[in-house]
């Protein structure tokens, strides 16, 4: 079987800024991958570059075996394997959040609307948020809005899930029940990949963590490894 992610020699560049550099990583189906670092190192173009956010400039990024950086329809099929959740949520404000998950299964999944909606209830329901359906994003708190985030992703029931930084727009007392979510989930065999600096998080879900510096991965390591004494 085809790795879940593979990149091979991507090279990234935002005009003269080497943003990536040389990056080359497999991550196996089912791997629970924590990338950190500090600001600026590379960490969120490195997890746009795995759903096609931004295009690198050379090398390539497979998905399931297939190059997504090919326009094709079989490229853009394979990225449908792919969810991502953000850090400001990206919820759409004049949708409820039950209309925020039916939207993509029905326009770009092709479910029956009464199909999606017993689907988005059961994600919603997942991550605790069923009683919010009908609300508008503004109506709900931070920790709220991302659950509701993280279900909108899941309603795509996608393979692969990507977080940037999920927890880095809350307040503090919203932190854990978005981590509670997310822990529940490293627990049922998708590919997670999530970029973050929450290591309470990264020592329990994980199975590696990758160190990112100046645009290169300079560790990658399971977290007995990664937390051990040097
Ligand atoms: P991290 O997620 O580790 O903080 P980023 O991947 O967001 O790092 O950014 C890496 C570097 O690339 C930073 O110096 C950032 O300012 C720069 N950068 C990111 N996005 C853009 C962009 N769209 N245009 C120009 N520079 C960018
Ligand atoms: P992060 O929290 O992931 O580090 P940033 O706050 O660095 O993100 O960037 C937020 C947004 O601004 C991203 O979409 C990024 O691509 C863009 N961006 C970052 N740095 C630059 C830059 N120097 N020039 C233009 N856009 C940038």
């Amino acid at each position: 079987i085809p790795a879940a992610v593979c990149l091979r020699q991507v090279e990234k560049y935002y005009g003269a800024y080497h943003a990536l550099r040389s990056i080359d990583l497999e991550i196996a189906p089912r791997e629970r991958v924590v990338i950190c670092g500090p600001s600026g190192s590379g960490k969120s173009t490195l997890i746009r570059c795995m759903n096609m956010l931004e295009v690198p400039n050379s090398g390539a990024v497979l998905i399931e075996g297939t190059n997504v950086m090919e326009a094709s329809h079989h490229a853009a099929s394979a990225l449908h394997s792919v969810g991502m959740v953000f850090q400001q949520f990206n919820l759409f404000p004049h949708k409820t959040v039950l209309e925020n998950c039916t939207l993509a299964p029905v326009l770009v999944g092709g479910l029956a609307p009464q199909d999606a909606e017993s689907r988005a209830m059961s994600y919603l329901d997942k991550v605790r948020i069923a009683d919010q359906a009908n609300k508008y994003p503004g109506q709900l708190s931070g920790g709220q809005q991302q659950r509701a985030a993280i279900a909108r992703a899941l309603a795509m029931e996608p393979r692969i899930l990507l977080f940037d930084e999920p927890t880095s727009a809350l307040d503090p007392e919203m932190i854990k029940e978005v981590l509670d979510a997310m822990t529940a989930l490293a627990s049922e065999g998708r590919t997670m990949v999530c970029v973050t600096h929450e290591m309470g998080f990264a020592r329990e879900a994980a199975d590696r963590i990758l160190f990112m510096d100046q645009g290169r991965i300079i560790e990658d390591a399971s977290p007995a490894d990664f937390f051990a004494a040097p």
